[in-house]
C-alpha cells in the first residue's frame, strides 16, 4: 500500500500578519508531487493565508476548533466559521491544548464528533509523557487517547481521520524519538486501527510523525514504513528548513 506523505506545520501562535505573509510568500515556491502539504497559521491569519494560497497546492488548516456550531462561548471558533472561510482541515487534541487548556478525552471527541459532522478532516494528535514513556505505559496511553478520542467513529466517519503521534517529550525539545521507537509505535497504532476497522482503512490511514524533526533528521524518519509524513511545529517557522523537509518526504 502506497500512502500518500503529508507535511503539515503547525505555527501555534507565532507570526503576525505581515510575518505570515512573508513566509507564505517564500513557501509558494514549494512543490511536491508525491507530499501534501499543509500549513496551520493562528486563527487571524487562516483567511489571508488561504486566500493568498488559492493557487497553491499547499492546504491551509487550522490549530483547533470549538466543538458546538455557534452560541455563547467567548474567545471560540466553530468548525461551521471555518468552512466559511474555506478551511476544511483542523488539528484536534495537540499536546499543548491537552496540556494547557485542560482539553480531556471527552472535549476532543466533541470536538471530533464537530468536525465529522460538518464534513471536515481531522488531523488528531496523541502523544505520551516522558513519565508515561519510564513508567513502560506508553503503549497503554496511546490506546486510551485513540479509543476515547476517535474510536467511537463510524468506518466511513474515521475515513476523514489523519493521525498525528507526537510524544510529548519530544516537542520542542530537540529530543526526536528515535527510529526503533517511531516505527514500533506507528506500527502499534496502525495495529490497533486495524482491530477495530479492519484491513484496509488501517493501510489507508496516514499517521504523521511529530517532534523535533528538522532537514537534518526528516529523510530517515519519514522512510520508516509506519509514518506517512510529519507534523513539524518550530521548523516550519522557517521556510528552508520546511521547504527541506517537505523535500525529503518527496523521496529526497
Ligand atoms: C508540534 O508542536 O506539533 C511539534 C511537533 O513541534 P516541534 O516540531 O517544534 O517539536
Amino acid at each position: 500500500m502506497k500512502r500518500k506523505k503529508i507535511v503539515a506545520g503547525n505555527w501555534k501562535m507565532n507570526m503576525n500578519l505581515v510575518e505570515s505573509k512573508n513566509l507564505i510568500s517564500d513557501l509558494k515556491e514549494i512543490s511536491a508531487e508525491n507530499v501534501d502539504v499543509k500549513i496551520a497559521p493562528s486563527f487571524t491569519n487562516l483567511y489571508m493565508a488561504n486566500s493568498s494560497l488559492e493557487s497553491s497546492k499547499i492546504e491551509v488548516v487550522s490549530q483547533d476548533i470549538h466543538h458546538e456550531q455557534k452560541g455563547a462561548y467567548t474567545g471560540e471558533i466553530s468548525a461551521e466559521m471555518l468552512l466559511s472561510i474555506g478551511i476544511e482541515t483542523s488539528i484536534i487534541g495537540h499536546s499543548e491544548r491537552r496540556k494547557y487548556f485542560n482539553e480531556t478525552d471527552l472535549i476532543l471527541s466533541k470536538k471530533v464528533n464537530s468536525a465529522v459532522q460538518n464534513s471536515m478532516k481531522i488531523i488528531f494528535c496523541i502523544g505520551e509523557e516522558l513519565s508515561d514513556r519510564n513508567n513502560s505505559n506508553h503503549f497503554e496511553i496511546i490506546k486510551s487517547q485513540l479509543t476515547n478520542g476517535v474510536f467511537h467513529l463510524e468506518s466511513k466517519e474515521f475515513k476523514s481521520v489523519v493521525i498525528a503521534y507526537e510524544p510529548v517529550w519530544a516537542i520542542g525539545t530537540g529530543m526526536t524519538a528515535n527510529s526503533h521507537q517511531i516505527q514500533e509505535m506507528h506500527e502499534f497504532i496502525r495495529n490497533l486501527i486495524k482491530s477495530n476497522y479492519g484491513v484496509e482503512i488501517s493501510e489507508n490511514v496516514q499517521i504523521l510523525y511529530g517532534g523535533s524533526v528538522k532537514p537534518t533528521n526528516a529523510e530517515e524518519i519519514f522512510s520508516l514504513k509506519d509514518v506517512d509524513g510529519g507534523l513539524i511545529g518550530g521548523a516550519s517557522l522557517n521556510s528552508s528548513d520546511f521547504s527541506n523537509i517537505v523535500k525529503a518526504a518527496n523521496g529526497g
